[in-house]
């Protein structure tokens, strides 16, 4: 991963005592956990957001003149900002607090289906998660558009000279993520992007998987929409945003009917409340997403820069290390990647493997990372997959290796 290289003090012992649950034991071993593309842990600060709420301020927002009600507004209102100047979008009216990214592409694509037509294209990737392939397919269900599909290599990247291929006037939309969660691959979207837009395609990045290592900025990108998770960005669960260019949110109709949603109700005619409350229908997730706004403030006292360096770093550390397994073969093994390694090793099922390290005390994921297509590339079942955060230590991997080592053994 790409990173200008800066001095920050970065003590990762000391950062490790922000997370309560990593100080934990699992089958009496210490906990290793390395499923952060899953999800990431949580740090005291943003748990503390939550209790604070709940112990203080616990109201619902942009209703009441009372004082609990005021207060609960202005923090949430505080946490759209802070995402707001986090992705450097134009307006805080741009973002609309989801809950998560599968939510926030389910209305874009919703939106979506008063505009396609038959005839109509819409371009995904190869190396999508199922949230980024599903929502389109029932769309083009929908509308008769057909849906096109820009393969990858055995590297794990995409094939750019055959998107560019696909592109046409036909093309009205297209969705790829920023960083894929099977394999780690940074896709090149500033030139998907560009090109889309010359044939006048909206563009929808899936950042789910990038934001936990990278600060995007969507108005250098010129992308029309962005979406993120807060869990796999030291944030809770259930919440999430989307980004989109205003003039695209003031045309897509609104997602779902509630409180919220509305300026005016009569039985005859609805006026619809304007951005970004004409997408935030009914109560949110009120502690979840000011707890959001927690998270992305730390992850910056972090600083990005920081992050990507050390990461790289253990990314490294750890392909050098399991490389020396006999038999171990990685997937996805572009320069361009982030601090995710899908492996198996020789014939056996990943979840064996799982199993026994779990045994040991590591958490590491398995199966098809919900990227069936990927997997089917490779005509795998499915692989182990190691992914790192900047709280892990080598001294993890080197426990990782010690354990697929052991597994190893007892499979084969
Ligand atoms: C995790 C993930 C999603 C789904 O996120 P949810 O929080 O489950 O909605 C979508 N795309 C990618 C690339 C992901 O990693």
């Amino acid at each position: 991963m790409k990173s200008s290289i800066q001095h920050i003090d970065f003590n990762v012992e000391e950062i490790r005592k922000d997370f309560p649950i990593l100080s934990r034991k699992v089958n009496g071993k210490p906990l290793v956990y390395l499923d952060n593309a899953a999800t990431s842990q949580t740090p005291q600060v943003v748990i503390d957001a939550i209790v604070n709420y709940y112990c203080n301020y616990n109201a619902n927002i942009h209703r009441g003149v009372h004082t609990l009600s005021q207060e609960a507004t202005d923090a949430y209102e505080q946490a759209r900002q802070k995402i707001q100047t986090h992705f450097n979008a134009k307006h805080s009216h741009e973002i609309i607090l989801t809950s998560g990214t599968t939510h926030s592409i389910n209305l874009v694509a919703h939106g979506f289906s008063s505009f396609l037509k038959k005839g109509d294209e819409v371009i995904v990737s190869a190396l999508e998660h199922h949230s980024n392939i599903v929502p389109w397919q029932m769309l083009c269900e929908k509308t008769g558009a057909s849906l096109k599909v820009i393969p990858m290599n055995q590297e794990g990247e995409l094939v750019i000279t055959a998107y560019d291929n696909l592109l046409s006037e036909k093309t009205k939309l297209v969705f790829v993520n920023h960083i894929s969660n099977a394999l780690g691959t940074i896709n090149p979207i500033e030139e998907i992007i560009n090109k889309a837009h010359k044939f006048g395609a909206a563009v929808l990045i899936d950042g789910a998987q990038a934001c936990p290592h990278l600060k995007p900025d969507v108005q250098a990108l010129d992308v029309d929409f962005y979406v993120a998770s807060a869990h796999k960005m030291c944030g809770p669960t259930g919440v999430g945003m989307l980004y989109g260019k205003e003039k695209w949110l003031n045309k897509l109709p609104p997602y779902q009917g509630g409180g919220e949603m509305i300026a005016e109700v009569t039985f005859e005619k609805t006026t619809y409340a304007d951005l970004p409350h004409k997408f935030e229908a009914g109560t949110p997730n009120i502690s979840g997403c000011i707890a959001f706004g927690a998270a992305v403030d730390y992850m910056n006292s972090i600083g990005f820069d920081a992050i990507a360096t050390y990461e790289n770093e253990l990314l490294n550390y750890a392909t050098k290390k399991l490389l020396d397994i006999e038999g171990l073969k990685i997937y996805g093994n572009t320069q361009n990647k982030t601090s995710v390694i899908s492996f198996n090793i020789d014939n056996i099922h990943p979840y064996d493997i799982g199993t026994i390290v779990d045994k040991l005390g590591i958490a590491v994921r398995t199966g098809h990372h919900c990227a069936q297509p990927i997997m089917d590339f490779y005509k795998i079942p499915g692989t182990v997959r190691a992914s790192f955060s900047f709280y892990n230590t080598k001294k993890e991997i080197d426990a990782l290796y010690q354990a697929v080592k052991k597994a190893k053994l007892m499979l084969s």
